[in-house]
């Protein structure tokens, strides 16, 4: 029987951003063990790959001149320079993934988050914050991916970040690695549910179907045996 609700095939595009040693991409990683059909899009960056980073995987990592060549062919659904390189989501790939109704997360600075919403209002924009600053600085000095300089540069732009959380729909401190990607997962599944990916609405009673079936039973009784 014809289902009674018919949601958009399209899956929804996600912005995940946070600033740099918030967790980002552990919650999404753990994210990924709880929820099925979501694709996690991998970006194009001009940055050196760091020490265990996998091309292809991790990140693109290709020149400055050839980001720039794909700028000006028009790949990127977004881009935006940070620390110095440039990141950015490639169009086609996220296109294909959505199209075949899967949950595309893009893990994005906030620049490259609001070309996305002044482009795709329909995006579920969801900020991840770390449960201190201190605790901040230490996960970006544990790390030891940066130089001290570097890290000045990321704790400065983090205090930049936290400012523009009002422009996302969702917030998620990330304390508990398992409880964060939990909400997440929640905030996903409730904006599956959401009205407007409403596509049709089907309402035909059992009553309404068989008033028309014997509707159809009395045209075709008269076209075949009533002559005018
Ligand atoms: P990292 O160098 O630490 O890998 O990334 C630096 C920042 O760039 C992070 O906040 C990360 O989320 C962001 N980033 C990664 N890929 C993209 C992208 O495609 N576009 C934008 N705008 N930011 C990105």
């Amino acid at each position: 029987m014809k289902q009674m609700i018919k949601t958009k095939k399209q899956g929804l595009l996600v912005v995940i951003s946070g600033p740099s040693g918030c967790g980002k991409n552990t919650v999404v990683e753990e994210l990924l063990k709880i929820r099925k059909n979501c694709y996690v899009s991998i970006s194009y960056t001009s940055r050196l790959p760091r020490d265990k980073e996998i091309e292809g995987q991790d990140y693109y990592f290709v020149t400055k001149e050839k980001f720039e060549e794909l700028i000006e062919k028009d790949a990127f659904l977004e881009y935006a320079s940070y620390a110095d390189h440039y990141y950015g989501s490639p169009k086609k790939e996220i296109k294909e993934h959505l199209d075949q109704g899967e949950d595309v997360i893009l893990i994005i600075e906030i620049q490259g988050a609001l070309k996305i919403k002044e482009k795709l209002d329909e995006t579920v924009f969801i900020f991840i914050m770390p449960p201190t600053m201190d605790e901040l600085k230490r996960r970006l000095v544990n790390r030891k991916t940066e130089d001290q300089e570097k890290i000045d540069k990321r704790f400065k732009r983090a205090y930049e970040e936290i400012n523009e959380v009002s422009k996302y729909n969702y917030v998620v401190v990330n304390d508990q690695i398992e409880d964060a990607a939990k909400k997440i997962d929640a905030i996903l599944e409730a904006e599956r549910c959401r009205v407007d990916r409403i596509e049709e609405v089907y309402l035909q009673t059992k009553e309404e179907e068989s008033h028309e079936a014997i509707l159809q039973d009395v045209k075709t009784f008269i076209n075949e045996n009533i002559k005018f």
